[in-house]
């Protein structure tokens, strides 16, 4: 019997979908619908190597998965074989530490936890109501993004701000990105073929938005994002780290809360730096002698080095560091800038290796290095679509 999985990602304006066929891990299609709740929405949809594509306006998330199913109908899969649909889901607060089962009270939760992510979870939750509305038989399934990171020491997750303040309105660290990093990971002790609480590693997931964690005896025990997924690293469009002043101060000097929060979450970063927020162009114009994507380049990598440094002092020694996501997987010379810094530390590049383009996790440092460099490119989908199928058979 078929155990077909479908996979949702959400946003205010898009959804993205994913089906997989669980008894053997295949892709069957997938598909992205656009400007969702505006003019000129587009649906695409791939399956079997073809692609189909629909214009046609969609109000809400229910009519455009109303048009997802018709397109599922005309082209494939089968809507009747879908089995269970899985939820990205960004925050799950200090409320869920697993894949749950999405049941009304889960709903309420999600709703009530909406102020600490106000821009994730509300569009996640009309997602999960449409999609109930369109696939009403099927069990449906939450993964949240912080789930992994649920168990980090206290130590890790405190902020050091009055207990009282951070207890009432559930200030502290969460950690997104937690289905990559907790893929990755599994996937660099098999790589490797030891076991995974063995290992001491670090997982660089560098996309647009970036994180970094830290793995020990099987537990993550330190992540770069906190309270939401502004903190740490310098991403595509937001700062990371600043200092916490910098708000008050801006505050202060006039911008409102919103533009503060536009500011640092979409003007930030790389964009805010160079004018472009895509590595290949901020390295394009680097290399033509743009000061600024110069600037930008020397930052991200400083900002790299320097959370490398930190949590092999928290792990108390590495045994491998991972790259992932659009540029840890792809920006050959960012992994080459980075790890080029750290020889003293007992991290050896193979040059060759490194320039290899492949979607298969590979090794990218010499054998004789101490620490283990690799490449793992994240398959989000695969393990919510693992995450799903165990809930589902209980
Ligand atoms: P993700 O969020 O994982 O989809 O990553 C998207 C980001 O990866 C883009 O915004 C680019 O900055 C980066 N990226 C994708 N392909 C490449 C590439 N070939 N070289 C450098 N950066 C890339």
């Amino acid at each position: 019997m078929s155990m077909n999985i479908l996979l949702l990602n959400a946003g205010s304006s898009s959804i993205k979908y994913q089906v997989l066929d669980m008894t053997d891990e295949r892709v069957l299609a997938t598909g992205l619908i656009q400007k969702i709740g505006g003019a000129g929405s587009t649906l695409e949809h791939t399956v079997g190597g073809e692609e189909f594509s629909l214009a046609q306006d969609f109000a809400d998330h229910t009519e455009a998965l109303a048009a997802m199913t018709a397109m599922f109908d005309a082209h494939g899969p089968e809507m009747s074989e879908i089995r269970a649909v899985g939820h990205r889901t960004v925050h799950g607060g200090d409320r869920f530490d697993h894949t749950v089962l999405i049941t009304d009270e889960v709903i309420q939760t999600l709703v009530d936890l909406s102020p600490l992510a106000p821009l994730h979870n509300p569009p996640g939750i009309t997602a999960i109501r449409a999609a109930q509305a369109v696939l009403p038989g099927v069990p449906h399934v939450a993964v949240f993004d912080t789930a992994f990171f649920a168990h980090l020491p206290a130590e890790a997750y405190t902020y050091a701000i009055d207990r009282e303040t951070a207890q009432r309105l559930k200030i502290r660290r969460y950690g997104f990105h937690g289905t990559s990093h907790n893929y990755v990971s599994h996937t660099v002790a098999e790589t490797l073929g030891r076991p995974y609480e063995d290992l001491k590693m670090i997982v660089l997931h560098l996309g647009n938005g970036a994180s970094v964690s830290a793995i020990k005896d099987g537990k993550p025990i330190e992540t770069s994002m906190g309270l939401t997924p502004l903190q740490g690293l310098m991403m595509g469009t937001r700062s990371g780290d600043i200092d916490p002043g910098v708000h008050a101060y801006l505050y202060r000097s006039g911008l409102s809360m919103d533009e503060i929060d536009t500011l640092l979450n979409k003007k930030s970063g790389l964009l805010g730096l160079a004018g472009v927020n895509d590595m290949r162009d901020v390295s394009d114009k680097a290399a033509t002698g743009d000061p600024d994507a110069q600037l930008a380049l020397d930052v991200y990598v400083h900002r790299l080095v320097s959370y490398i440094g930190s949590y092999i002092a928290l792990l108390n020694g590495v045994d491998a560091v991972a790259f992932t996501a659009g540029v840890g997987e792809n920006a050959a010379n960012i992994r080459e800038l980075v790890i080029s810094r750290l020889d003293n530390l007992g991290f050896h590049l193979d040059p060759e290796r490194n320039a290899v383009r492949s979607k298969e996790p590979r090794l990218i440092s010499t054998d004789d290095s101490p620490v283990k460099v690799l490449v793992v490119p994240t398959n989000e989908e695969l393990q919510m679509a693992r995450e799903v199928k165990e809930v589902v058979a209980g």
